[in-house]
């Protein structure tokens, strides 16, 4: 059967209102917890798939939902580190990337959760994207379950920190982790799953309070106002002081580190007096922090430090008592490191 626009996407479908359907059905709600069984656990790609359902059932439930709303169109794999970037296509034409990062045994999805990003920081390709709209919580969650069939294996990890800024689309993407963790979803553990933020403050302190226990990354780049404020016009607006305040919140609350990303620019962040103000800034709670040394993006002026500089840089924090760590970046070549999901997106 055709996709039609009155179709619901399955997953965007509260459970009581699926309850509420399988009811006028004639069905028990038992049926629910098979089709969530189907759809979580066995790949299912079509709910005709659904052999354990009544025939009549499968019927109805095709032409009413879209199972999967995103398609898989292509994908992309680096030469360099085996680095796979997907592109799905939504149903309203939208694409949507997300980057498989094998290593060894820890398979992570770097999951998308906008269509461009209206956050507009200064070396990022994502925020030369205009955005366009919100991704579902269906449309997080089909990322992982399309290219686990694709993959025939399961991640280990989930990292939202593909295109978009997630605590701007705070609902969906709290729905997408409450399906990830929950034992009728995917069954994950939270403390697999790393929310990457530019660093809103209310909803950091909101994710805090409501007990999601991912483990939270917060991209803060510049350690002084002024500069993090040229550098991320948007989400500078909240002060850094401010900022580490909520990352301790929610340090304190989960009684897990928090993760500082801390790209580095030639000769704009990456001064010891910028180490030593960063040491001193996140003392206090757990914390660790991850370097990122800068990936280029074509039309947008900065530098990535020469490699003296970034092991220097390293060491200013170490001798400080920084848990300090340098990201590798992956998928260069098929524009999939950090900051390089733009554009490109576009053409399917
Ligand atoms: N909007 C969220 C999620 C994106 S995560 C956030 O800002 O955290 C992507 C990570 O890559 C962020 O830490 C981002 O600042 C970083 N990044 C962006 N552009 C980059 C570039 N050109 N080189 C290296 N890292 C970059």
């Amino acid at each position: 059967m055709a996709a039609h626009d009155s179709q619901k996407t399955f997953l965007d479908t509260p459970a009581e209102t699926l309850f509420e359907f399988l009811k006028t059905q004639g069905q028990g709600a038992f049926r629910a917890q098979q089709i969530y069984d189907w759809f979580f656990n066995r790949d299912a790609a079509t709910f005709e798939e659904m052999s354990d359902l009544p025939a009549g059932l499968r019927t109805v439930l095709e032409e009413r939902f879209r199972l999967h709303p995103l398609r898989q169109r292509r994908k992309e794999e680096s030469h360099i580190d085996g680095t796979i970037r997907y592109f799905f296509e939504a149903h309203d034409h939208d694409t949507v990337s997300t980057v498989f990062l094998p290593d060894q045994d820890r398979l992570s999805l770097c999951l998308s959760t906008q269509v461009g990003c209206a956050y507009k920081c200064q070396f990022c390709a994502s925020g030369l994207v205009p955005f366009k709209r919100q991704l579902s919580a269906a449309e997080i969650l089909d990322q992982i379950l399309l290219i686990r069939k694709d993959q025939k294996r399961s991640p280990t990890n989930l990292l939202f920190m593909g295109m978009g800024e997630p605590l701007a689309n705070y609902t969906q993407v709290v729905q997408s982790i409450r399906w990830m963790t929950s034992s009728t979803g995917l069954g994950m553990s939270p403390s697999r799953i790393t929310l990457s933020t530019s660093g809103l403050i209310p909803q950091i302190i909101r994710l805090a309070d409501d007990h999601m226990k991912v483990k939270l990354a917060i991209s803060l780049h510049a350690v002084r106002d002024e500069l993090r404020l040229k550098m991320m016009p948007v989400s500078g607006k909240f002060g850094v002081r401010q900022l580490i305040k909520a990352a301790k919140y929610y340090a304190l609350k989960t009684k897990a580190p928090v993760t500082f990303e801390y790209i580095l620019l030639h000769e704009v962040n990456d001064f010891e007096i910028d180490a030593n103000r960063l040491a001193y800034l996140i003392k206090g709670f757990p914390h660790k922090v991850n370097l990122i040394p800068y990936n280029s993006i074509p039309g947008i002026p900065y530098e990535r430090p020469p490699l003296q500089s970034i092991l220097r840089f390293q060491e200013w924090l170490r001798v400080r008592g920084v848990p300090v760590f340098i990201r590798k970046p992956k998928g260069l070549d098929i524009g999939s490191a950090c900051g390089q999901l733009g554009a490109a997106t576009a053409k399917i």
